[in-house]
């Protein structure tokens, strides 16, 4: 049976596995607020899921490497318990672990991001590992697929918030978290604070995208950490959400896995 986890091999086996060069997967998540009813892990659990399970319906072809537990979260650290990393030193981490994996000869690495504001980070890392290893290295975060998936039509219709439902500890990630990991949803205490992000530049309910990008202190713009309305989400709305990102993840992740690595060639 093929593993799925890049850890769990031995290094002979990472030896064949390097041979096969399956698309390695990096989940980069964060531990922050996510309104009273949600565990600070929660885009941890989101963003690993998906992974592990696009990994595991495609045998052989991808493979899961732990996750990076903390990220970019000084902006949230007026609620309890968040792990702020500081930006320079997460980049360094980041490329540290990507460029490992490249210096093995694996060619397809993608950086898995599950938490919106290691976005830029992502990013920058994987630009980095691509000029100084040459492999194959790109950034996507798989939430960002909630934009295209909400707009299918049994989706979209299985949608119950309204404009700004959905943005952080939201109905998204409370679906979510109610197939994924019921017993750490405490749907009791979900409230609904909605509406804080909406100017005319500036709009953070997906699936309109913002032209602005800003981020304010966390505890500025919400009360209860919650941006969105997490008190309508259901487990089967979580359970379609999530087989449609793995569905789409998949086909993501056979397409980059096909992208050359082309030689370079100097024009001087
Ligand atoms: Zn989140």
């Amino acid at each position: 049976m093929d593993k799925i986890h890049y850890e769990e091999l031995t290094w002979p086996e990472m030896r064949t596995a390097i041979a096969r060069q399956p698309v390695i997967l990096l989940p980069f998540g964060t531990i922050e607020d996510h309104g009273p009813h949600l565990p600070l892990n929660t885009d941890n659990i989101i963003v690993e899921a998906i992974c592990r399970e696009t990994a595991r319906r495609i045998p052989g072809e991808a493979l899961v490497m732990p996750l990076i537990a903390y990220g970019l979260d000084e902006h949230h650290m007026d609620f309890p318990g968040t792990i702020s990393v500081e930006m320079h030193t997460l980049l360094s981490y980041v490329v540290d672990v990507a460029t490992s994996v490249a210096r093995h000869g694996f060619t397809h690495l993608l950086i898995v991001n599950g938490h919106g504001s290691n976005a830029p980070v992502a990013d920058l890392a994987a630009r980095r590992v691509v000029l100084e290893t040459e492999i194959v290295c790109g950034a996507i975060s798989p939430n960002a697929a909630v934009d295209p998936i909400l707009a299918e039509p049994t989706l979209s219709q299985m949608r119950r918030s309204g404009p700004g439902g959905i943005a952080h500890a939201c109905e998204y990630e409370t679906a979510m978290m109610l197939y994924l990991r019921p017993e750490l949803v405490q749907m009791e205490k979900a409230v609904r604070e909605i509406g804080q992000l909406k100017f005319s530049y500036f709009n953070w309910d997906h699936p309109e995208p913002s032209a602005l990008a800003w981020q304010d202190w966390w505890s500025r713009l919400s009360e209860s950490g919650v941006c969105g309305d997490p008190t309508v989400a259901t487990v089967e709305f979580g359970q379609a959400l999530f087989e449609t990102t793995v569905d789409n993840f998949i086909r993501f992740v056979r397409e980059f896995r096909l992208i050359p690595l082309r030689p370079r060639r100097d024009r001087h």
